[in-house]
């Protein structure tokens, strides 16, 4: 496998229960690395743009007023397929069907407030790590 990236964001939910080290501490001890990070409180416009895919779903409207209600943290993250491994780590979407140990099964409040984001494929995480940072903020 080799060494790859992916773009995490901590949620609103968990910067208000100051949990941004916790959360970043969960992803240093499964072995990814913090090459960029950034606290930013998102835009309506950056967060409808971000979750572009699921605007037909009915809880768009309701994750867009979630993601903009507080700061969060873009990280990217390095590791051995990094996409995957992260994913891992955070758990399923539903908090209450994630594995224990995982971030969203430890620390998740709901389904929507559920902690972390992370991306699901190569592509995609090529496409949201573009989406926050410049080449040069990322310094691996
Ligand atoms: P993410 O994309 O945030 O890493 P995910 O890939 O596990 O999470 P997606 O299906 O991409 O889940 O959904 C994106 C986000 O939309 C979820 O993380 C969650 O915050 C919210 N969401 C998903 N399904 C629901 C739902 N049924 N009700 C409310 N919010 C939801
Ligand atoms: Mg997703």
């Amino acid at each position: 496998m080799a060494i790859t990236r992916t773009l995490s964001i901590i949620k609103p939910d968990a910067t208000r229960r100051n949990l941004t080290g916790r959360v970043t501490s969960m992803l240093e001890e499964a072995g990814l690395r913090v090459v960029a990070s950034k606290r930013i409180r998102l835009t309506q416009e950056q967060a409808e743009a971000f979750y572009d895919v699921h605007r037909e779903r009915p809880f768009f409207r309701d994750l867009v007023a979630f993601m903009t209600s507080g700061p969060v943290v873009v990280q990217v993250l390095e590791g051995e397929d990094a996409v995957a491994l992260n994913r891992r780590v955070m758990g399923a979407t539903d908090p209450a069907k994630a594995e224990p140990g995982t971030i969203r099964r430890e620390l998740a409040e709901s389904i929507e407030a559920n902690s972390v984001h992370g991306s699901d494929s190569d592509e995609n995480a090529a496409r949201e790590i573009a989406f926050f940072f410049r080449p040069e903020e990322i310094v691996g």
